[in-house]
């Protein structure tokens, strides 16, 4: 097959205008082509008067020999090359007389992916999760987001599924991707039900309801092929002796003994965080970001970003990405953007109050939603301790509870009232999507004051790219501390914690991951780091 790239079209163009387009560009007849696979769908809407959509392209051609002589021909053309193989291949196979079974702790994407592959490989894992599975999971935090009964082991943070599961389900990454694992991510997904467009589109969304049942059908897979899933099940302490992994302990008192165990946990669990760093697994502290989540009408974004063909299928609704570097040296971005989507909360700790976004598939509700936040780091921000950036979201998080009235609501106000400094007004024309509830207060007390004055400078700079970012009516609810993970647990390059053999750190818990899509990757890349040693490979 040839691979076509940089082919672009008008947004309304006719469907065989793609046919035109592939036999202009290689200079053939519409019957020298068999049939194209269209790789990868995007759109360029800088110019909103004449959106661009750019095609990604698989060719096939009636004659091999043709397509050889056209990769010739085209050699020195960067949009005209072979379709590279893409399909996954596994590392190794598990022998029959298997005598150990990997641990895997935490099913969150990273999990998951881990678990399925080392399945897959016929591996067997046992996969410990502390929270419930999902459909259990979707009542305890429905339970949270009506009637303010927090679940402190079962929420958006914890259970089947991880953090991503009540999500906007945004699966892309600008991880560097070689060897093509997002593909076998994104492939399983679609086996276990995703739709089939999240292969081509540029930026595919499954939305929250799908993303359950998906994972119900990829734990049937892992279980099928012999691993097994413990549900409400925590990993409470690990056996390590000579700098190597030799068990580890549930908090059912329950011993496991493996030398292989994959640490997915997330970047929510902080008491896991505390007991790895007691028993000495070396962790440094890293960068993460805080903030607030912005709301705006979606009508507003889609207006701003697609001018006269806001509203357009294809298009969807529209998203976009911010970023300003403020005077006082920081900088300021949009993040976990869900266009049509709710801000839902998103606390796993008891009298805390932290946000975060999500939608449907159908990106249909009023409001877009992002996260608006200013990047901190260890150096200036948290020194002298390596979990340190957990005691400052903690703080954030429990003053946020206070300002909201201490009911789980969380403080909120409007975009015109945090400009002017002016706290305690009412809401304008945008509608908080938050359940629980808000609290109208003064936002500026919820973050530092370096924060807070970025913050202020940014909004009004966004106005110039999206217009009416800064329009008095929007909302900002607070607060966002959980962006990624406050630590970064060391590993070498055979994917081992660098001081604790048997140890593999994977994930966004672990800071090799940030996005359901890297998390998936960083997953099957772990899980073929175990079976290799597993092996005795290289
Ligand atoms: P997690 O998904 O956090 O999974 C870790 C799992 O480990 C959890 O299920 C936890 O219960 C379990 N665990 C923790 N400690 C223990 C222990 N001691 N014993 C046993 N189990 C344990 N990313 C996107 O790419 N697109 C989005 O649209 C998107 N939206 C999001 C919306 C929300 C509301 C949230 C919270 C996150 C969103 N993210 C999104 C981020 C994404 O969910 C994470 O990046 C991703 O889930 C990280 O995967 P992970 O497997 O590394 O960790």
């Amino acid at each position: 097959m040839i691979r076509l790239t940089e082919i672009k079209l008008p947004l309304n163009h006719a469907p065989e205008d793609l046919t035109t387009a592939i036999t202009t560009k290689l200079k053939i007849s519409a019957e020298q082509m068999a049939s194209f696979v269209m790789f990868k769908r995007g759109y360029d809407a800088r110019n909103k008067r004449n959106i661009q959509l750019i095609y990604t392209l698989d060719i096939i051609l009636t004659d091999s020999d043709l397509a050889k002589d056209l990769l010739v021909q085209f050699e020195s053309d960067n949009h005209v090359k072979p379709t590279p193989d893409t399909s996954y291949k596994y590392v190794g196979e598990a022998p029959e007389n298997l005598t150990e079974r990997p641990v895997v702790i935490g099913f969150g994407p990273c999990g998951l992916l881990a678990g399925l592959t080392l399945a897959q490989m016929g591996f067997k894992p046992i996969i410990i999760e502390r929270g419930n599975e999902v459909r259990q999971r979707t009542k305890d935090t429905f339970g949270f987001w009506r009637q303010r009964k927090l679940n402190t082991e079962s929420n958006v943070q914890f259970g089947e599924g991880g953090a991503g599961t009540f999500s906007d389900g945004k699966l892309y990454s600008q991880v560097k991707d070689p060897n093509h694992y997002g593909r076998k991510v994104m492939t399983e997904f679609v086996k276990a039900g995703a739709p089939e467009e999240i292969l081509f589109v540029s930026k595919p969304h499954i939305g929250t309801y799908k993303l359950v049942s998906m994972v119900e059908k990829m734990r049937a897979q892992i279980i099928e092929l012999g691993g097994e899933i413990r549900f409400a099940t925590r990993v409470d302490d690990l056996h390590i002796t000579d700098s190597k992994i030799t068990g580890v302990t549930l908090n059912n008192g329950e011993t496991l003994k493996t030398n292989h165990v994959i640490l997915a946990v997330g970047h929510s669990a902080r008491d896991t965080f505390e007991m790895i760093h007691d028993k000495g697994v070396y962790v440094e502290a890293k960068p993460f970001s805080i903030g607030f989540r912005i709301e705006h009408k979606q009508s507003t974004i889609d207006k701003a970003r697609f001018g006269d063909n806001a509203g357009n299928e294809i298009l969807g609704a529209a998203d976009y990405k911010l970023v300003h570097h403020c005077k006082n040296g920081r900088s300021v971005y949009s993040f976990c953007m869900c266009p049509g989507g709710t801000v839902v909360a998103a606390a796993s700790e008891e009298g805390r109050v932290v946000t975060n976004g999500m939608s449907q598939y159908s990106r249909n509700e009023r409001n877009a939603n992002s996260a608006i936040v200013v990047g901190i780091d260890p150096e200036r921000d948290y020194p002298n301790h390596p979990l340190a950036g957990i005691d400052l979201q903690r703080q954030l998080e429990t003053l946020a509870f206070e300002l909201g009235g201490k009911d789980y609501s969380a403080p909120a106000q409007t975009i015109g009232d945090f400009l002017k400094g002016k706290p305690n007004s009412e809401l304008g024309d945008v509608k908080p999507s938050y359940t629980p509830g808000i609290t109208l207060t003064d936002l500026s007390k919820a973050l530092p004051d370096f924060a807070v004055d970025a913050i202020r400078e940014a909004i009004p700079a966004f106005n110039k790219k999206i217009q009416g970012f800064s329009s008095d009516d929007g909302l900002l609810t607070g607060v966002e501390t959980r962006t990624s993970s406050p630590i970064s647990i060391k590993r070498n390059k055979d994917f081992q914690s660098i001081n604790t053999k048997g140890l593999f750190p994977a994930g966004e818990g672990a800071g090799y991951a940030g996005g359901i899509l890297s998390a998936g990757i960083d997953g099957i890349k772990v899980a073929e780091a175990v079976a290799k040693s597993m092996l005795n490979i290289e």
